[in-house]
């Protein structure tokens, strides 16, 4: 079993332990460098994204996760984890970090002027049967992506143009890193961890 870590600075830390134990992994919490030094993965929770950026400084693990993830270390972002995983954020603190783990720029909060939190049924790509349940809370969505991510899921939105018809980008891959706006730890579908975790074991 690979062994992957859930950053545990702040957020869902819980549920992503319980769900990465189900899809075949062993999980630890991380919140030292040496901690992160030991894991084959790392999964980045939701939560808020300007804290747990300053909280990363804090606990010396910025430059740290920077580095693996330049070295090829597999990550997961859910929610605030996909914008730290960002190569850039809109609607953000001045001061919040992000680790350019994925060539994309997320808007954070980006659905929430209509709806904070809502839930729908996503087609997945990679995940097969039944459309994923995604849960989305204060959510992020992806404006731009680079020519080597991968898009594996749009939610439509009612304020689509023509440029975006499909919908807005809710789910993301950039080679070892994969990256939702929404929360799959919350609803007893394990598929995307189980993608992850086969990420991993492939690396
Ligand atoms: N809105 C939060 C942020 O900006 C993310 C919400 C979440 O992770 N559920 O970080």
């Amino acid at each position: 079993r690979p062994l992957i870590g859930v950053l545990a600075l702040q957020g869902d830390v819980r549920e992503h332990l319980a769900a990465l134990t189900e899809s075949g992994a062993d999980a630890t919490a991380v919140r030292r460098p040496e901690e992160l030094g030991k894991v084959d993965g790392l999964v980045l929770p939701g939560g808020e994204s300007t804290t747990m950026s300053r909280l990363l400084e804090i606990f010396d693990l910025l430059e740290p996760l920077r580095e693996r993830l330049a070295a090829g270390m597999p990550a997961y972002g859910s929610c605030a984890g996909m914008i730290l995983l960002a190569s850039e954020i809109l609607d953000t603190r001045p001061d919040a970090r992000h680790l350019g783990g994925i060539d994309m720029t997320v808007r954070r909060n980006a659905f929430g002027r209509q709806v904070d939190s809502f839930e729908t049924d996503l087609d997945f790509a990679g995940i097969a049967g039944e459309p994923v349940r995604a849960v989305f809370i204060r959510a992020p969505w992806v404006e731009r992506v680079g020519d080597d991510v991968e898009v594996l899921a749009r939610v439509p939105h009612g304020d689509d143009t023509d440029a975006d018809a499909a919908g807005r980008i809710v789910a993301v891959r950039q080679g070892a890193v994969v990256a939702t706006s929404f929360h799959p730890e919350v609803t007893g579908d394990r598929r995307v961890h189980e993608l992850f975790v086969d990420i991993v074991r492939e690396s």
